[in-house]
């Protein structure tokens, strides 16, 4: 048998999930010199993009403009796009055997890490996740509903998750009505009464997983005031000596960024936003209807863990921080994924350098875990791709028995009529961005999969 990867007889791969990761590797499969590759993308909703459009948070605007590149990397010659199909439920893996040499999963982490406490699933207790998703127009996560008529919340993590969460509960309307933010949550977080949020770090300021860019941010904010204790800042004496010993530039940075921030008298804005270090929910109290009104914290102090990266260890002072709403900002998870391996303690598919097993790969976030910004995706995707190549050389590929093109895309409209092609998408983009015009703003978001199919077979131009 020939090698795949001529004009006459492609290299025939699917990538599911059509996230930073999966655009990133199909630029590499399609731009590869000498080989032939045809790429179908697979994606459960009708829309690309993954996180950049339900996770980047909507003021921030630039971020999206990554993609601009993704279209470019779609009208490439030999990219298909099948959204509004569901891999794994209406398409299997073994399906995708039958007619693709390789297949790579680039489905993300669609889930949120438990904190496991007491307390933890009490009402008006949310995985951040959800909330953003909410926020985001999420066609599985508009329906939710946050109790946004509290006045205090807080949000458990500082990575940049939590520091998004915390910024969209303290925008001004004026400043969200300028963005992509779904309509409906528009609306929630225009009549919301939230007075105070708190932002919660389990170790101390240098260990705070946001970046520099994300904490200054919260030191702009229109509407909130910035609060840090001096006491909190203030760095012991291991984080001072490692500080000290290395030479990370961006670190020496967080910690100016905050101590200024620390020194700053509140001006009077209508919300205050704290940013708290080395303390640690151990409980979620609730009141007599089962919703959370405050939550036990315990002080941590910092010592030398494996490895010698400094881990928090509770201390025996308490205290109780009122709080009626609580998102849980702990970091994402990957979800098991049928047909392969997972590894339950990290919740990544076991691979090597992107290699399941021949002819099956994953990238991004359910290859590594849930880290890194968009731009990570690149080389993750690049060293997936790699291996792909390097698979092809050695002929380790699946042995589809119909490896045409026209056989794939049969298949998918037999089992989803109403699979959405790139032309669908760009029409409902358009749709989109010019009903977001006439209200000055970059989008309105269409946020259920119905409105979206009608959108896109609605007759005209
Ligand atoms: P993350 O950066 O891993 O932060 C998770 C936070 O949760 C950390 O502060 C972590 O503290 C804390 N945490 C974990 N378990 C905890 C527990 N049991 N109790 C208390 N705190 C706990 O994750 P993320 O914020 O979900 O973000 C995911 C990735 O997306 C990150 O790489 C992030 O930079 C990226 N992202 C980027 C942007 C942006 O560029 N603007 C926006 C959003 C997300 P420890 O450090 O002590 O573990």
């Amino acid at each position: 048998m020939t090698r795949p990867g001529t004009p006459s007889d492609a290299l025939r791969v699917a990538i599911v999930g059509a996230g930073p990761a999966g655009f990133f590797l199909a630029e590499r499969l399609l731009g590869k010199e000498g080989i032939t590759v045809e790429v179908d993308m697979y994606e459960r909703l009708p829309t690309p993009y993954g996180l950049v459009r339900f996770g980047v948070a909507p003021d921030h605007e630039k971020i999206k403009n990554v993609t601009r590149s993704f279209d470019k990397i779609a009208a490439r010659s030999g990219f298909r796009f099948f959204g509004n199909v569901d891999v794994g439920r209406e398409v299997t893996l073994d399906d995708l055997r039958r007619y693709y040499h390789q297949v790579c999963f680039t489905t993300g982490a669609q889930t949120d890490r438990r904190m496991d406490i007491p307390g933890e699933d009490l009402a008006r207790s949310h995985p951040a996740t959800e909330f953003v998703a909410w926020y985001n127009g999420h066609p599985d996560y508009r329906d939710l509903t946050f109790d946004l008529s509290v006045e205090r919340v807080a949000v458990v993590g500082v990575g940049n998750v939590a520091v998004d969460v915390a910024r969209m509960l303290c925008r001004t309307t004026e400043e969200l009505a300028t963005t992509d933010v779904a309509d409906y949550a528009l609306e929630a977080l225009s009549c919301s009464r939230v007075r105070e949020v708190y932002l919660l770090g389990r170790r101390g300021p240098l260990q705070a997983a946001f970046t520099n860019p994300e904490a200054k941010e919260l030191g702009e904010l229109a509407g909130a005031d910035l609060r840090l204790l001096p006491g909190e800042v203030a760095l012991d004496p291991l984080s001072q000596a490692e500080l000290e010993r290395g030479d990370d530039n961006a670190a020496r940075k967080k910690i100016e960024i905050l101590r200024e921030f620390s020194r700053r008298p509140p001006t009077g804005k209508p919300r205050l936003l704290t940013i708290r270090f080395l303390v640690s929910p151990v409980e979620l109290l609730g009141d007599d209807q089962g919703r959370v009104r405050a939550m036990r914290l315990v002080r941590n102090r910092l010592v030398e863990g494996k490895g010698g990266a400094l881990r928090a260890e509770a201390t025996d002072q308490f205290e109780e921080l009122p709080a009626d709403l609580v998102f849980r900002s702990v970091g994402y998870r990957g979800v098991a994924l049928a047909g392969l391996p997972f590894d339950e303690r990290s919740g990544v598919v076991p691979n090597e350098r992107g290699r399941v097993a021949p002819g099956v790969y994953v990238a991004g976030w359910i290859k590594r875990g849930p880290s890194g910004v968009i731009g990570t995706n690149k080389p993750d995707a690049a060293e997936t791709a790699e291996t792909m190549f390097a698979d092809l050389e050695l002929s380790a590929l699946l042995s589809p028995g119909e490896p045409a093109a026209a056989a794939a895309e049969a298949r998918v409209r037999r089992v989803q009529p109403a699979v959405v092609t790139y032309s669908d998408w760009r029409r409902l983009d358009r749709y989109e961005t010019e009903r977001g015009k006439a209200l000055g703003r970059p989008r309105l978001k269409c946020t259920t999969v119905r409105e979206m199919l009608e959108v896109i077979r609605r007759p005209g131009p």
